[in-house]
């Protein structure tokens, strides 16, 4: 049985619809959905999938906006195999409720590139956009993690919790290097009255009292910015914090350390109930002090976010003392301490896309779970049966066709097995393929795809190097839909 579970949520009503589908019953080939209205109503009815889309997308706009990701085959999953048939039937409503009641914290990728934003057309897999991380907290805190270029982006969502003033906004800000405050100015929200936001960061030397306070004065002061700050009308707090801080927000503790980075950056530890994110960018190995610093900061992590900027080669001459990590040293820490998913942050600006690939596929080598920070990517954290997964966001943008080539695919599986299999290709654009497969390769792994297309002389092989963006449930029994973006 396959269990998805689709949230749809709005200031003070949450909607979860289960759906439930059995693979295995014949009789029972059919999606039960139960939609919880809160808590107080809770009815259950069977739908087919044409129908559940429909439902959806009678939401208002401002509903759907919240299904995620939007719009695409209108389903978000936080999505987890039911292995044996007991658990299939012991699955009834009191399981279904306390499933649904699971604490999930939801990371959002804005901004994942360090140092300067990048547009150009070799980076854009991986995104351009600078640093900028969002967690959305069990308890419906939301976090900002750096305010980069990408926080333009989150404002400009529109249904974020701080414009729809469902619950507070807690920004932390590791330092004020320009790649991490530029996205200030441009951050909707804060144009706006009835926000109010809770910005966290240290005392710098160099500025002194009310360091953030003098940052936002500085990046909108005349002639840098034609619009002054009276114009910001969002209540702004500021707290300060230094390293060892150790606080609580909501039912979240917050914990900060000092890392190595010249003029000084602070990393922060979110321990949610579901899980304990850690953000530890712009840092230099090399500090004993602070290199234990990291440690503790990073010790059991969930998801352990880390510096990557450089390739160890660089990190060893011309980058040395440039205040950055490599992916090698975030492997080193996260096994030391036994953080267990460890996600490559910060890439650098000259770093290509085919770059990053190569950086993760070398962290592969060493550590199992690593992800590529993708500007996009979600990471839940929490979901029963799969404590950490992690979905990408819709990449091709390209007018799609159905299509119905025959391919020959080569990959690795998510437990690291090279597979080949012959199968369909169901849709195609210029920047990639939907295609059936019955396993499962591993998210933002390479698949070889070799299709057979008609030419002058007959069948020719076509020959494609694809990158993993997204796997879905299948339309047929046994098979998964993944989809990939072609990469030269
Ligand atoms: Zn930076
Ligand atoms: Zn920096």
């Amino acid at each position: 049985m396959h269990v998805s579970v689709i949230t749809v949520g709005m200031p003070k009503m949450r909607v979860t619809l289960l759906v439930l589908r059995f693979r295995r019953i014949a009789s029972l080939q059919c999606r039960l959905v139960r939609m919880l209205l809160h808590p107080e109503l809770f009815y259950a009815f069977k739908i087919t999938r044409a129908a559940l889309c429909r439902l959806i997308t009678q939401f208002d706009t401002y509903l759907r906006d919240f299904v995620d990701p939007p719009a695409l085959r209108c389903q978000h999953r936080i999505s987890f195999q039911i292995q044996r048939v007991r658990a299939e039937l012991s699955l009834r409503e009191t399981g279904a409720r306390r499933d649904m009641t699971a604490p999930i914290a939801k990371l959002s990728f804005w901004g994942v590139r360090g140092s300067t934003p990048t547009v150009d057309p070799t980076t854009w897999r991986y995104g351009g956009n600078t640093p900028c991380l969002e967690l959305i907290a069990p308890d419906g805190t939301q976090f900002i993690l750096d305010c980069g270029t990408g926080l333009r982006m989150l404002g400009n969502r529109g249904t974020s919790p701080a414009t729809g003033g469902a619950s507070e906004t807690h920004i932390f800000v590791t330092h004020y290097h320009w790649d991490h405050i530029q996205g200030i100015p441009f951050f909707a929200p804060l144009y706006a009255e009835n926000n109010e936001f809770h910005f966290y960061s240290y005392r710098s030397k160099f500025l002194g009292r009310d360091s953030l306070k003098q940052v936002f004065e500085a990046q909108m002061a005349v002639p840098y910015f034609p619009v002054d700050m009276s114009a910001m009308t969002a209540k702004r707090k500021f707290k300060e914090v230094t390293g060892g801080d150790t606080f609580k927000i909501g039912e979240n503790e917050i914990t900060t350390g000092w890392l190595n980075h010249p003029q000084g950056c602070l990393g922060f530890r979110i321990d949610t109930p579901a899980g304990a994110v850690v953000y530890a960018t712009d840092n230099e190995p090399g500090n004993a002090k602070l290199d234990q610093s990291l440690r503790e900061l990073a010790a059991g992590a969930d998801i352990f976010i880390n510096d990557a900027q450089y390739t160890p080669e660089q990190l060893a001459s011309a980058r040395r003392g440039w205040g950055h990590s490599s992916w090698l040293d975030g492997v080193r820490v996260a096994k030391e301490v036994g953080a267990k998913t460890l996600v490559l942050f910060h890439h650098d600006p000259d770093s290509t896309d085919r770059i990053v690939d190569t950086i993760l596929r070398h962290a592969r080598e060493e550590f199992d779970s690593v992800f590529a920070a993708s500007e996009g990517m979600v990471i839940t954290l929490g979901a029963p049966g799969e404590r950490v997964e992690a979905h990408m966001p819709g990449s091709r943008t390209a007018l799609r066709r159905e299509a119905q080539f025959r391919a020959h695919v080569c990959g690795v599986t998510e437990g690291g097995h090279a597979f080949q299999e012959d199968t369909v290709v169901n849709d195609l654009s210029l920047q990639g393929a939907l295609i059936s497969l019955r396993h499962t390769p591993r998210l933002q792994s390479e698949l070889q795809v070799s299709m057979e297309t008609p030419g002058v002389n007959g069948m020719q092989h076509m020959q494609l190097r694809g990158y993993v963006v997204r796997i879905d449930g299948g339309a047929e029994k046994g098979q998964i839909a993944v989809g990939v973006v072609f990469t030269d």
